[in-house]
C-alpha cells in the first residue's frame, strides 16, 4: 500500500479524551474513530489487525475441533424468558421494540441461542459432542465505557460453546480449549496469564481468565512466576498441574487459602481477554435440550462457553508493547509487516530504489506499507515510529547511489546499513 493513495488519518496532537497509552495510540495512529460512547469505526489499519487477531482466533478454535457459525445480533427476548435472564441480565442488556411492539435485545452473549439451535437438531448421545463458535459483534451497555476499544458497548467476541454427555467428557473439552487458548495467545505475542474466575454456581477448577499483564489493567490478579513461564513454553498444559500456582483475580483471592507461597505470590493488573467458563446443565436443563442416553434414558448435555475479546486485545496488546514513539506490533498481528521510508521523493535514484524495493515485496506477498508522500523525514520517521510496524526500510539518497538501504528493527531500535538485496532477502525469509 503507498501512504499518498491510502486512508491513514494520522493525528499529531495527543488527543485529550484518551487516559491510557493503547486509547492514545490508536486514536493517534489512525486505526479507530469514535462514534460514540463506547461504539466505535475500525479504520483500514485497524481493521488489518483486527482482521489478524480474529484470524489467529478462528485457526486455533478450528485446530481445537470446533465449528464456525454465524448467530444474529438481534434476538427475540423469548428464549431469554425461558432462561430467567430477560430480567436477569439488567441494565447492561440493550433491549428494544421491533413495529409490532414485540421485545428484541442485541445479545451480549449466546448461550441460549447456541442451546435453541442444539435443542432443535440433536436428540441423540450419538451426535452430542459438539463445539460450535462464532466471532460476531456484542452489545453491552456498560455504565462506564472507557479505554476505547477495551471497554466499549459494542465488542468483538468470540464465544465457543461446547456440549458433552457427561461430566468428564466436559471437563475433557474444557481442557482442550484451555491449550487452545494457550497457543492463540502465545501466536499474539502477548504473555496472558490463566488466573481462577467466579466459578458460580458449579464451583471447582473450571472457570478462568486469561489476563494481559499490563499496569493500565483493570483487575488486580495474584499469581505464581512459574505460571508465567509455563503460559510461554508452547506446551500441552494440564489444568490440574496448574492448581497450585493460579492464584486468582482479585474478588477470588483470599489470602488465608490462597495456594501459592508467599515466596513466590506476585501481584499485577491484568487486562482479561479470554474466560472460560464449564456450567454443568444450567442453560440445557433450563431450555430442556435433552438428548437421548446410551442406555435410553434422557441427558441434559454438559456444556461450557469460551470468550474471547477479539476488539480488547487490540487494546491490549498495545498496552503490553508500545514505548514513548508509539506502537510496537508483535509481527503475528502487525497490519504491516514492512514500512518503507522514501527520505526524498525528488530524487530519482533514491525514488527507483525505493519503487523496486516496494514492487519486490509486494510480489513476493509481503505486506508493506510504503511512504512515498512529500514530507519531511522526521516527521515520516515519526509516523512509522507510531504505527509500530516490526520492520522499517529506509531509503536515502547518498545510500540508493551506493545501493544500500537502512533496515531497522522497531522492537530493538537496531538499524544496519546494507544492500537492497541483503535487506529484501532478509524481508523475505
Ligand atoms: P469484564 O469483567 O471485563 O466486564 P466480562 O467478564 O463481563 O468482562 P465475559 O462475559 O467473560 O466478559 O466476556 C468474554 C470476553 O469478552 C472478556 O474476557 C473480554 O475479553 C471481552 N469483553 C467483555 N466485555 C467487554 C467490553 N465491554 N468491551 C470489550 N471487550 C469486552
Ligand atoms: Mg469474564
Amino acid at each position: 500500500m503507498k501512504l499518498s493513495q491510502y486512508f491513514l488519518p494520522i493525528l499529531k496532537e495527543t488527543p485529550s479524551e484518551a487516559q491510557i497509552a493503547s486509547h492514545r495510540l490508536m486514536l493517534r495512529a489512525g486505526m479507530v474513530c469514535q462514534s460514540s460512547a463506547g461504539i466505535y469505526s475500525w479504520l483500514p489499519i485497524g481493521l488489518r489487525v483486527l482482521k489478524k487477531i480474529e484470524a489467529i482466533v478462528r485457526e486455533e478454535m478450528d485446530k481445537a475441533g470446533c465449528h464456525e457459525m454465524l448467530m444474529p445480533t438481534l434476538q427475540s427476548s423469548e428464549l431469554w424468558e425461558e432462561s430467567g435472564r430477560f430480567e436477569a441480565y439488567g441494565k447492561e442488556m440493550l433491549r428494544l421494540k421491533d413495529r409490532h411492539d414485540r421485545d428484541l435485545l442485541y445479545s451480549p452473549t449466546n448461550e441460549e441461542l447456541v442451546t435453541d439451535i442444539f435443542r432443535r437438531y440433536v436428540t441423540s448421545y450419538k451426535d452430542s459432542s459438539v463445539c460450535l463458535y462464532q466471532i460476531q459483534w456484542k452489545f453491552r451497555d456498560e455504565i462506564r465505557p472507557r479505554f476505547g476499544v477495551m471497554r466499549g458497548r459494542e465488542f468483538l467476541m468470540k464465544d465457543a460453546y461446547t456440549f458433552d454427555l457427561t461430566r468428564e467428557e466436559a471437563v475433557q473439552s474444557y481442557q482442550s480449549m484451555f491449550n487452545a487458548y494457550l497457543r492463540t495467545f502465545l501466536r499474539m505475542g502477548v504473555t496472558a496469564i490463566p488466573v481462577k474466575a467466579d466459578p458460580g454456581a458449579i464451583g471447582g477448577d473450571y472457570s478462568q481468565e486469561f489476563q494481559i499483564l499490563a499496569k493500565t489493567g483493570e483487575s488486580k490478579v495474584f499469581y505464581d512466576q512459574k505460571l508465567l513461564e509455563i503460559t510461554t513454553e508452547g506446551r500441552e498444559v494440564n489444568i490440574d498441574e496448574l492448581k497450585n500456582l493460579y492464584a486468582a483475580a482479585d474478588e477470588m483471592h483470599d489470602p488465608d487459602t490462597c495456594p501459592v507461597d508467599a515466596t513466590t505470590l506476585s501481584e499485577a493488573r491484568g487486562i482479561e481477554v479470554g474466560h472460560i467458563f464449564y456450567f454443568g446443565d444450567k442453560y440445557s436443563k433450563a431450555l430442556n435440550a435433552k438428548v437421548m442416553g446410551p442406555d435410553g434414558k434422557p441427558v441434559y448435555p454438559e456444556m461450557g462457553s469460551y470468550g474471547i475479546g477479539i476488539s480488547r486485545l487490540v487494546g491490549g496488546i498495545i498496552e503490553a508493547s508500545h514505548d514513548d514513539k508509539g506502537i510496537v506490533w508483535p509481527e503475528s498481528v502487525a497490519p504491516y509487516k514492512v514500512g518503507i521510508i522514501n527520505l526524498k521523493i525528488e530524487n530519482q535514484t533514491a525514488k527507483n530504489m525505493a519503487d523496486d524495493c516496494y514492487e519486490k515485496l509486494q510480489t513476493a506477498g509481503v505486506e508493506v506499507l510504503y511512504d512515498d508522500r512529500k514530507a519531511s523525514a522526521g516527521s515520516k520517521f515519526a509516523s512509522m515510529d507510531l504505527i509500530g510496524l516490526p520492520w522499517q526500510l529506509i531509503v536515502g539518497p547518498r545510500g540508493a547511489e551506493q545501493g544500500m538501504v537502512e533496515l531497522k528493527n522497531r522492537a530493538t531500535g537496531e538499524k544496519q546499513d546494507v544492500s537492497r538485496e541483503v535487506a529484501l532477502n532478509k524481508l523475505l525469509s
